[in-house]
């Protein structure tokens, strides 16, 4: 099963694709996780990401159209994936399609997590991040059990440097325009599911399930 969270920065699709991932035996594939580990271990491409990163901009596609090839090569993406933040743009979206069509594939489903603006700068406020594993927390919706360690590996939790409200409000435009047109895109491929992202992760979850099937 090939799977594409679509959705605006903190709608969930992180939270979503985790869970998802543990369901279906399936990898979760994070553009933005990938260029955070190469910042973190100082790498060529990290320090190339990062400037577009901190600005709330996105990183330029054949970048990530180059990495995210490489990644579908690996053992564990022969039954499938889970691709969260990629494809972002109509060019990375086609470069996928071209790539899927040249071995007979294609995408399975593309969910929409609906979010609306107004509750994302909220959501991206109280996110925090886990430095060792990535996990993701919300101070309000998804606290851990003790105060700023994590609770899986008891790394330190931090504040992303794109998660400043105004770099957010960057991102939120960003993604407007250039990727919510994606939606349409997936629409006219026959594949676009919508979700209302605005309730509990859990119930968020099992209207993905209802559409991906048990
Ligand atoms: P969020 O989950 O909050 O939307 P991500 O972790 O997906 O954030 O992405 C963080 C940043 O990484 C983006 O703002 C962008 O700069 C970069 N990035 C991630 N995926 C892509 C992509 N497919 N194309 C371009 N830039 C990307
Ligand atoms: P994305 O990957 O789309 O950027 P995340 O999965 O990282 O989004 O979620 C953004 C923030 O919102 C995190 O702090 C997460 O814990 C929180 N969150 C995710 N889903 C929900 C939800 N359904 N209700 C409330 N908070 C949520
Ligand atoms: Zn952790």
């Amino acid at each position: 099963m090939k799977i594409i969270m679509l959705g605006a920065p903190g709608a969930g699709k992180g939270t979503q694709a985790k869970m998802l991932a543990a369901k279906y035996d399936i990898p979760h594939i994070s553009t933005g996780d990938i260029f955070r580990a190469n910042i973190k271990n100082g790498t060529e491409l990290g320090a190339k990401a990062k400037e577009y990163m901190d600005k709330g901009l996105l990183v330029p596609d054949e970048l990530v159209v180059d990495l995210i090839m490489d990644r579908f090569k690996a053992d564990d993406c022969k039954n499938g994936y889970i691709l969260d933040g990629f494809p972002r743009t109509i060019p990375q979206a086609e470069a996928l399609d071209k790539a899927l069509t040249a071995v007979g594939e294609s995408i399975d489903y593309a969910i929409n997590v609906e979010v609306p603006d107004e509750n994302i700068v909220n959501r991206m406020s109280g996110r925090r991040a886990c430095v060792g594993c990535g996990a993701t927390y919300h101070i309000k919706y998804s606290p851990t059990k003790v105060e700023g360690k994590c609770d899986t590996c008891n790394g330190d939790l931090i504040i992303r440097d794109d998660d400043k409200p105004e770099t957010v409000l960057n991102r939120l435009n960003v993604y407007h325009e250039q990727t919510q047109p994606l939606i349409d895109y997936y629409s006219g491929k026959g594949v676009m599911r919508e979700v209302d992202g605005t309730v509990d992760m859990q119930l968020v979850f099992d209207s993905i399930v209802a559409i991906l099937g048990e």
